[in-house]
C-alpha cells in the first residue's frame, strides 16, 4: 500500500478489525469508528486514530471501508453523515442483495460520494493472507482509484460496473459454501449413525472425495458455457437410482432425506430425450431456476 494512502473502517465487528489490522500493518493513516467504542480501543493501540462521529471518520480519508451487520445498519450509521460525503468514495464491504447495493450506490452518488459495492472472500484470520480476494463492482475508475490501497485487504476483483454484481457474485459463492456445509454435516449424520462411525474418520474419506470432485467444475462449467453439444453425460438411470438409494439410506439411518427427495423429483421431470444425463444442459439450470 502507498505509505501515504488514509483510509477509514466504518464498522469494527470481527471482520471490520481484521481489515482495519491489514490497513495499519500496510502502513497507511488509518481511521476508525464503532458504535461500541471499546471495539477500536486495540487498534488505537496498534496505531489507529479513532473517530468520535462517522462524519469526523469518513472526513479523515479520501476512502472509507464500510464493513457492518447490513444495509439497514449501514444505512443507518452513513445517513446522518451524508452532508460529508461530497468528493470522497465509499466502499461498502457488507453483506447484501444485488438490489441493496445498487439503491446503495445510488444514494452515495445523490450525495456526491463515488461508490463501490464489494463482497469479501474471506474470514477474518485468513484477511490479507494469500487466500483472501475481494469481489469489487461499480465503475470502474472508482476501483482503479484504490485498486493498490484495496490489495492490502485481499487479492482485488473487479467484476463489472453494475454496483450489484459483486453482491451477486458474493451470494452467489456462500450458496455453494452453504450447501456445501450442509452436505457435510449431512453425510456425517449419516456415517455416525453407524456404531463404528465417527465424524473425525469420516472425514479423513470426505475431504480426498470432495476434492477430487471440485475438480470436475471447470469442465461442468465449459460445457454450460459452450453451445456445443456437452461432453460430460452420464446415464440417468444411473444418476437418478443412486439419488433415491441416497434418500433411502439417509431415511433409514433416521437422517432427513428431503433434499435427496427432491433432488430426484427434479431427475425425474427433466426433459432429456436420450437418457443422458448432460452435465452442461440448460435444462439442469432451468431446473435450479425454477
Ligand atoms: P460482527 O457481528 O462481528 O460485527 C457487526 C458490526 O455491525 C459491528 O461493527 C456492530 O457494531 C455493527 N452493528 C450491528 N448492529 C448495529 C446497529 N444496530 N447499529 C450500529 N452498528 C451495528 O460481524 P462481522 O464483522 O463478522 O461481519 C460484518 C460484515 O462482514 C457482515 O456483512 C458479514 O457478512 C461480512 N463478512 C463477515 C465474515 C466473517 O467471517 N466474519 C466473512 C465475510 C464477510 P457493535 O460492535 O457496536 O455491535
Amino acid at each position: 500500500m502507498n505509505n501515504t494512502a488514509a483510509v477509514t473502517i466504518i464498522g469494527l465487528g470481527e471482520m471490520g478489525r481484521a481489515l482495519a489490522d491489514a490497513l495499519i500493518m500496510a502502513g497507511g493513516r488509518t481511521t476508525v469508528w464503532n458504535r461500541s467504542a471499546a471495539k477500536a480501543d486495540g487498534l488505537v493501540a496498534r496505531g489507529a486514530i479513532r473517530a468520535a462521529t462517522v462524519e469526523e471518520a469518513v472526513l479523515a480519508s479520501p476512502l472509507s471501508l464500510v464493513c457492518l451487520l447490513d444495509y439497514d445498519v449501514a444505512d443507518a450509521i452513513l445517513r446522518p453523515a451524508a452532508g460529508a460525503l461530497r468528493g470522497l468514495t465509499l466502499v461498502n464491504l457488507t453483506n447484501g442483495t444485488p438490489d441493496q447495493a445498487r439503491k446503495a450506490e445510488g444514494w452515495a452518488r445523490g450525495h456526491g460520494a463515488a461508490y463501490l459495492d464489494g463482497g469479501i472472500m474471506a474470514i477474518p484470520s485468513t484477511v490479507a493472507t494469500s487466500q483472501a480476494f475481494v469481489l469489487y463492482s461499480g465503475q470502474k475508475s472508482h476501483f482503479e482509484a484504490h485498486k493498490e490501497t484495496l490489495e492490502a485487504i485481499g487479492a482485488a476483483k473487479y467484476l463489472g460496473a453494475d454496483a450489484g454484481i459483486a453482491a451477486l457474485y458474493d451470494l452467489a459463492l456462500l450458496s455453494a459454501m452453504n450447501v456445501m456445509f450442509d452436505g457435510f454435516f449431512h453425510s456425517v449424520a449419516m456415517a455416525t449413525s453407524h456404531d463404528e462411525g465417527s465424524a473425525v474418520g469420516f472425514t479423513e474419506l470426505l475431504m480426498p472425495w470432495l476434492t477430487n470432485m471440485a475438480q470436475v467444475m471447470p469442465a461442468f462449467a465449459a460445457d454450460v458455457d459452450s453451445d456445443a453439444e456437452p461432453v460430460l453425460v452420464q446415464g440417468l438411470d444411473v444418476v437418478l437410482a443412486s439419488v433415491r438409494n441416497m434418500a433411502q439410506a439417509s431415511h433409514d439411518a433416521g437422517v432427513r432425506a428431503d433434499y435427496f427427495e427432491h433432488s430426484a423429483a427434479t431427475l425425474e421431470k427433466l426433459p432429456f430425450s436420450n437418457a443422458l444425463m448432460r452435465a452442461g444442459d440448460p435444462a439442469i439450470l432451468v431446473a435450479h431456476r425454477s
